[in-house]
């Protein structure tokens, strides 16, 4: 009876003790658990770090910007309590993708000349245009259609040059995405500067407005070796090392280039760019396509990062960049969109696709680029690019949070063998449910948070009558 009560009065005790959250010191160790803003948990989560790893099921944990912890949802759900839980089962979770070269606001000359040559194409109708029709207000109108889509097909950073490059620099930091952005510099008057010395001013006016800023990476943005005499290109260069900013550029797109290289400097774009001092760190090459295996050490040697843009470089005819070379050279390599006017979209999965098949065709080899290197260039491979290696690109503790959950449960993802098969060859911008950028949620379910879809869509709709009116 005694020994009853007295075991009552324990009970009693104990439960008294956790009631009030009471410690109860050996017995009931207290769970160390940890809050956070947001747990993803559930799906399938393709990591793309060191390892490679594949949690399936896997879970995330997410505190303000940065993840702090990538396992399995029991080990997740034992350690975190989040604000936010958002549930990816039927989903992949991967790191956000990254655009490596594109022009936002082109997104507004989408299908306005199609089936030329790049040459034909930029002197007969996208250069007139553009004199016509760029605009601040323009620029804002295009960035925000360009920055809905990138954020409803899960790009989550993305390099862009363009003409008043500030207002696009304010259009993306509200909508949430991370940029690395600069301004056009190129010879003959454009938009927003009539002589090159005055882009380069604007650059660094830019560069100074944006230098600390969470999400906009300031660059600076020489159009090209054909468009730029050597001073210019040396005064970007040193406009870059001033402030340790990436350099955007085009490089040996097309074989005319190399030839006008040939015959203005006797030597192939790259090699020119060498002698005069222009390679370095930092540089972002974008297309590479007539690159002589010769041509590469100096690559190499210099850090140079490539952007690959296969549908750009298909749908202008300009030929094939030798990626299968630059990734066993050890080349960062990632993949862009290039202007929608030259593509027609800013889809990356498509991209990774494309990528893929792209160089099985040329080399007659199906074993080359296949889905992990696809992967691997639209995530940390374009993070190794832009110089953000070290913040973005993988899902790992210590990184920035910026993370999409891609669906895989309707007819054409089932049934699902191979996650990162599935992400290369099968999905599309469209199956991304939710992006998230430095921890913050942009797209829910497929609605955008930030930008007022509708609103955008007018908008647009509206200036385009403007681009119609001045191509006639
Ligand atoms: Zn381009």
């Amino acid at each position: 009876m005694l020994r009853s009560r007295l075991l009552r009065a324990a009970f009693a005790f104990v439960l008294v003790c956790l009631f009030a959250g009471a410690v109860v010191p050996a017995a009931w160790p207290a769970p160390k658990v940890r809050r956070v803003s947001i747990i993803i948990t559930g799906g399938v989560v393709v990591t793309v770090d060191a390892d490679r790893r594949i949690l399936s099921p896997g879970a995330i944990a997410i505190d303000g910007r940065t993840i702090v912890a990538v396992d399995r949802p029991e080990v997740i759900a034992a350690s975190f309590r989040a604000a936010e839980t958002l549930n990816a089962s039927g989903m992949v979770v991967m790191p956000g993708l990254i655009n490596t070269h594109t022009h936002a606001p082109m997104v507004m000359y989408r299908g306005l000349a199609d089936d030329l040559a790049l040459m034909d194409w930029l002197q007969k109708y996208i250069f007139p245009a553009e004199a016509k029709t760029v605009s601040p207000e323009f620029v804002r109108t295009g960035a925000r259609l360009a920055a809905l889509e990138m954020i409803g097909s899960g790009t989550t950073t993305y390099a862009d040059m363009y003409y008043f490059e500030e207002e696009i620099a304010r259009i993306t930091r509200n909508a949430g995405l991370r940029g690395v952005l600069g301004e056009t510099i190129i010879s003959f008057p454009s938009p927003d500067a009539k002589t090159p010395s005055e882009g380069l001013a604007r650059n660094e006016a830019f560069i100074k407005e944006f230098a600390h800023d969470e999400l906009i990476t300031p660059a600076v943005a020489p159009h090209s070796m054909y468009t730029l005499d050597r001073e210019w290109l040396q005064s970007s260069r040193r406009l870059a090392d001033r402030y340790e900013a990436p350099l955007l550029i085009h490089v040996a797109e097309t074989q005319d280039e190399v030839e006008t290289s040939r015959e203005r400097h006797h030597m192939a774009p790259f090699a020119y760019l060498d002698s005069i001092g222009f390679l370095g760190p930092r540089v972002v090459a974008a297309h590479a396509v007539w690159v002589g295996d010769d041509e590469i050490p100096a690559l190499v040697r210099s850090d140079v990062g490539i952007s690959h843009n296969p549908e750009s470089n298909m749908k202008l005819a300009s030929g094939t960049a030798p990626i299968p070379k630059f990734l066993s050279a050890g080349l960062a390599v990632g993949l862009g969109t290039d202007g929608a006017a030259s593509n027609n979209d800013l889809d990356m999965f498509e991209a990774m696709r494309q990528a893929a098949f792209l160089h099985k065709l040329q080399t007659g080899d199906p074993t080359v680029v296949g889905a992990p290197a696809a992967v691997e260039m639209a995530t940390i491979g374009g993070a190794r690019v832009l110089g953000l290696g070290k913040l973005i690109g993988s899902l790992e503790p210590g990184k920035r949070a910026d993370v999409i959950l891609v669906s895989m449960r309707g007819a054409r993802q089932t049934p699902m063998y191979n996650p990162v098969s599935h992400l290369v060859y099968i999905s599309k911008g469209p199956d991304v449910r939710t992006t998230i950028v430095n921890g913050r949620v942009l797209m829910r379910d497929r609605r955008v948070l930030t930008l007022d879809e509708p609103a955008v869509l007018a908008e647009a709709r509206k200036m385009a009558e403007r681009v119609r009116a001045a191509v006639r």
